[in-house]
């Protein structure tokens, strides 16, 4: 009866999840895409890539699909009748049980895909058609390669394989596009480079074309522009993972920093070694090791012999009190 119980779920999981990945590809490559066609491409595409996510469970065990594992049972698996695994909890098991890793950048991928995805759910869409084209042939292309990986044994059924192939079909028009683009945008961006801008990754379409240079920042590949001081902290809680939530909630570390040259918030360490700190609003980059933080206010400066700030060194001149 197990047996039994089990078997019809699968079938419902997986083909589930193909072929929401499949609506999902055939909404958002509509010729005229409308906000409605966007919306359920969106939401599609994150529901399917949750049930692959799943299928990858449940082929681990069944009961890791409840979210509270003891309240697991068989019978309310068969009816549907049980508060499935969050987004969370399913991808902490997934490595901690499953043993399946998930690359930085797929999980960058998908975490900007199901961003994508709440704001959709309440109207809010601020994506370029640039973006849309580009973080889903990275999503997709991902959740191929992760079927390829853990779910192709056992064989796929007729109806699994024929859905697989209509999916790698749209995902090539979707390429296509990315590959288009950046052969339009590629002189462009390297006269820029020449320029002395900085490029950095974009956070809403995940490609590497956002000019850094002074000016307002802008996506080459996506054509989104930016305030300097929304992108550094967006920036930094996309792809440093740390957020002013958690700098103000928990005490983390905070995401952006006073840039010893402009003064403004929108310092943030980007890399470690070469160009260290990048300040988005001015473009200025440090190297690490250049910048110190003051012992008195905590800002960054330029390091010299001194171990507080000019602002800091003022004052304690003028009075020497403070
Ligand atoms: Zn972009
Ligand atoms: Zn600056
Ligand atoms: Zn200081």
């Amino acid at each position: 009866m197990k047996g039994k119980v089990n078997t019809e779920f699968s079938y419902e999981l997986f083909e589930n999840g193909l072929d929401f990945i499949l609506s999902g590809l055939e909404n958002l490559g509509k010729k005229q895409l409308d906000k409605r066609a966007y919306k359920f491409g969106i939401l599609h595409l994150a529901a399917g890539i949750e049930l692959i996510f799943k299928e990858r469970l449940r082929r681990e065990h069944w009961s890791l699909l409840f979210e509270n594992i003891d309240k697991a049972h068989a019978a309310a698996l068969a009816n549907g009748d049980f508060k499935s695994v969050g987004f969370e909890s399913l991808v902490n098991r997934l490595a901690n049980i499953a043993k399946v890793c998930i690359a930085k950048n797929e999980s960058q991928t998908i975490n900007e895909l199901r961003k994508k995805r709440n704001k959709a759910q309440h109207f809010q869409i601020t994506d370029t058609p640039a973006a849309i084209e580009s973080v889903t042939a990275q999503a997709v292309s991902f959740a191929l390669d992760f079927i390829k990986k853990e779910l192709s044994q056992p064989k796929m059924n007729k109806q699994e394989l024929d859905t697989l192939e209509k999916i790698k079909n749209k995902l090539t028009d979707f390429k296509a596009f990315v590959d288009n683009r950046w052969n339009k945008i590629q002189s462009l961006l390297q006269k820029y480079k020449e320029d002395k801008a900085i490029v950095v990754d974009c956070v809403q379409c995940l490609q590497k074309a956002v000019i850094i240079n002074g000016e307002h920042p802008k996506c080459l590949f996506c054509n989104s522009e930016f305030k300097p001081l929304n992108l550094a902290s967006d920036w930094a809680s996309q792809f440093l993972g740390i957020s002013d939530y958690d700098h103000i909630k928990d005490g983390g570390p905070s995401p952006t920093m006073i840039c010893p040259s402009c003064k403004e918030e929108t310092l943030v360490e980007i890399g470690k070694h070469k160009a260290q700190w990048l300040c988005f609003n001015c473009a200025t980059s440090w190297e690490s090791g250049d910048l110190d933080t003051c012992t008195i206010c905590g800002n960054l400066f330029e390091m010299e012999e001194m171990t507080v700030c000019d602002n800091c060194f003022d004052k304690k001149i003028a009075d020497p009190n403070t």
